[in-house]
């Protein structure tokens, strides 16, 4: 597994449309791998393929512990709203409220290329529509109210309480997801 260098803002790669993956490739799961470790060594919980370079509809959201790796994602019904404050591996140093919707159904294929379903909600939500808009060339930036300079230690501060909430999230879905005999 390799780390793979993240593309900043201003790099025009991040404003292109990506390509729908038509076959899994080993190139494809190698890319998979890679984007899993990047996302880790920084302790993100998202990740789009165009931000390392590649411009496939490829991304990775690791939330609430659980990892999810989306092929060709597709947002196929949404409801409510909610505005929540995002930052971004490409926009270094800055951070902006953006609404998103409030619930989420995201189809996607996995690296198995069996398509299944993600019903998400609150920040999962935000991750997932952060992510896919990527996939369109779109920055959080550009959907940005109240930007705002945010320090290394606001960052991980963040990242804490993030880690704290989705301990908490991930114990209740689990239990949710054993309920409904899904528990993937
Ligand atoms: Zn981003």
């Amino acid at each position: 597994m390799g780390i793979r260098i993240i593309r900043k803002e201003g790099d025009e790669i991040l404003k292109k449309k990506s390509k729908t993956v038509k076959e899994i490739t080993p190139s494809i799961l190698e890319l998979l791998d890679d984007m899993q470790a990047t996302l880790r060594s920084l302790d993100a919980v998202g990740i789009a393929a165009p931000q390392v370079g590649v411009l496939k509809r490829i991304c990775i959201v690791e939330a609430e512990d659980e990892l999810y790796e989306l092929i060709n994602p597709q947002i196929i019904s949404h409801s409510g709203t909610q505005t929540s404050n995002e930052a971004c591996l490409s926009v270094p140093g800055r951070s902006g409220n953006v609404e998103r919707p409030l619930e989420i159904t995201v189809t996607a294929l996995n690296r198995d290329g069996e398509e299944y379903t993600i019903e998400a909600d609150d920040f999962l939500t935000t991750v997932l529509c952060h992510e896919l808009d990527h996939l369109d060339g779109v920055l959080f930036i550009e959907k940005a109210t109240n930007i705002q300079e945010i320090t290394n230690e606001e960052l991980n501060a963040r990242k804490q309480e993030r880690r704290n909430r989705s301990r908490e999230r991930g114990n209740r879905s689990r239990a949710y997801s054993r309920e409904r005999g899904r528990l993937r």
